[in-house]
C-alpha cells in the first residue's frame, strides 16, 4: 500500500487533517533520541511495562484510540501481551523453546529474545526486518516444528485465513501454543472478497488493507480448524489500576490455542 493510496483513503475517511497532523507529530517525536522522548513525557500518571518508563501521557497517534508509548512505541495490545507473558504464562516446557513470530513487533521480539535458549524465528511477507520471508498460507517449515507461534493483527489482512490457521496447526508441536490477536467488532465476522477498494475496505472493515472484520465468532473460526481456544482479557490478570496506568484496552483479547 503506497503513501498516495493512504492519503486518498485518509481523505475519504473524513479524518485527513487529524491523520496528517498526527503523522507529522509522530514522525518528529520518533526521530528524537529515546532518552529525550523519555524526558519529554516523564511523569507519574502512567507506566509502560515494556520499557519500564514512568510517563505523563500515552499520546494518540494516527487513530484517536491508539495510545502509543512515546519511548518504546508500544501500543495497548503490546503492553497487554507483555504483562501476560511476564506472569509466566509462556509455555516454557522445554529448554530450547522454538518460537515463530509472525509480523514481528519490536516490543514482543525483544521479549522472546530474552528467553534463555529460545530458538527464535520471525517471518513476514513484506516486512524486511523479519528474519525470513513467509506467507502464512504456505509456511515453508516441516510439521510440529514450533512450540510457540505468535501472530497478532495479521489474519484480518489475509485473504484465506482458514488456510493460514491450517498451516499454523501443521507446524505447531502437539503441546505447543498458538497465540492470536485480531481486532474484533460485533458478533459476526464480515467479509466480502469483492470489496477491493481501499477506502471501501476502510469503511467496511476498519482499515484500508483489512479484508474482513472479525466478530465474536472468531473463536468458532479458529476452533473449526482443530484448536481448543482460551480467551484472555486484560482484566483476567491485570488490576483496574494496572489497566489505567498502562492504558490497556479492556476490549483486547489474546486467544491462546492448543491442538484439540
Ligand atoms: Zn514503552
Amino acid at each position: 500500500m503506497n503513501n498516495f493510496t493512504r492519503l486518498i483513503t485518509a481523505y475519504h475517511s473524513g479524518y485527513l487533517p487529524y491523520r496528517l497532523f498526527s503523522y507529522l507529530k509522530a514522525k518528529i517525536l520518533f526521530t528524537l533520541p529515546g532518552t529525550w522522548r523519555a524526558r519529554l513525557y516523564s511523569g507519574d500518571e502512567y507506566y509502560c511495562p515494556v520499557c519500564d518508563s514512568h510517563l505523563s501521557n500515552f499520546p494518540p497517534f494516527f487513530r484517536p484510540y491508539h495510545r502509543w508509548c512515546p519511548v518504546c512505541k508500544s501500543l495497548a495490545r503490546h503492553r497487554f501481551v507483555w504483562t501476560f507473558f511476564q506472569q509466566a504464562k509462556l509455555p516454557i516446557h522445554r529448554k530450547n523453546l522454538r518460537i515463530l513470530h509472525i509480523a514481528p513487533e519490536d516490543a514482543i521480539r525483544n521479549l522472546f529474545l530474552s528467553i534463555p535458549g529460545a530458538d527464535y524465528i520471525s517471518g513476514d511477507l513484506y516486512n524486511k526486518n523479519a528474519m525470513v520471508k513467509m506467507d502464512v498460507c504456505a509456511i515453508n517449515y516441516p510439521e510440529n516444528c514450533f512450540d510457540l507461534i505468535f501472530c497478532s493483527h495479521v489474519l484480518e489482512h489475509v485473504d484465506d485465513d482458514r488456510q493460514a490457521l491450517q498451516e499454523f496447526h501443521r507446524v505447531l508441536s502437539p503441546e505447543g501454543q498458538l497465540m492470536l490477536m485480531v481486532p474484533i467488532i460485533g458478533e459476526i465476522t464480515i467479509q466480502d472478497p469483492s470489496v477491493t477498494n481501499p477506502a471501501e475496505r476502510e469503511r467496511l472493515f476498519g482499515q484500508l488493507d483489512h479484508v474482513r472484520v472479525y466478530g465474536n465468532d472468531f473463536v468458532d473460526i479458529v476452533a473449526g480448524e482443530g484448536f481448543e481456544v482460551e480467551t484472555i482479557r486484560p482484566n483476567d490478570f491485570a488490576t483496574d489500576e494496572d489497566v489505567r496506568r498502562q492504558q490497556l484496552d479492556v476490549q483486547d483479547r489474546l486467544f491462546v490455542c492448543k491442538k484439540s
